[in-house]
């Protein structure tokens, strides 16, 4: 199944292909100073399932460090999406896919929470080990 997404003023537009690998809310610092909110809603997707179909000279790509490239529309400043090159995978904002069910299956960087969420789900202190995180669960 392909959902198709936009930024904002719709000059950036973009589909995916099949389901994500996995869905979820990530605390960290970093993505709430991007987002500008308490936490953020990801779903993870094999890069090659992810394609930009209009509006690619309007992105501009953001990298703090290597691991990712954080893309957003250069008119309006909607974030899109983060690349993760090193792994070949995708972080598309579960926004960004009004279509999409969205279904999460964990919390990552918990440490770092502002925003306790008390969903029964695991909530990771990290990364999960096979992402190259600890693996580590907290307690909600
Ligand atoms: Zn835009
Ligand atoms: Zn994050």
């Amino acid at each position: 199944m392909n959902h198709t997404g936009h930024c904002l003023c719709g000059a950036v537009e973009l589909r995916t292909t099949g389901a994500p690998e996995a869905m979820g809310y990530c605390h960290c610092t970093t993505c709430r100073t991007w987002a500008s909110g308490p936490v953020v809603a990801f779903t993870i997707w094999k890069a090659e399932a992810v394609t930009i179909t209009a509006g690619e000279e309007h992105v501009h790509t953001f990298e703090k460090t290597e691991r990712s490239k954080r893309k957003f529309c250069r008119r309006c400043g909607s974030q899109l999406m983060i690349a993760i090159p090193t792994l070949d995978r995708v972080n598309v904002f579960a926004t960004t896919l009004p279509t999409l069910v969205f279904k999460p299956s964990l919390h990552v960087n918990y440490a770092e929470t502002v925003l306790p969420m008390r969903d029964g789900l695991p909530k990771l202190k990290d990364f999960p080990a096979e992402v190259g995180g600890s693996g580590e669960s907290l307690p909600e």
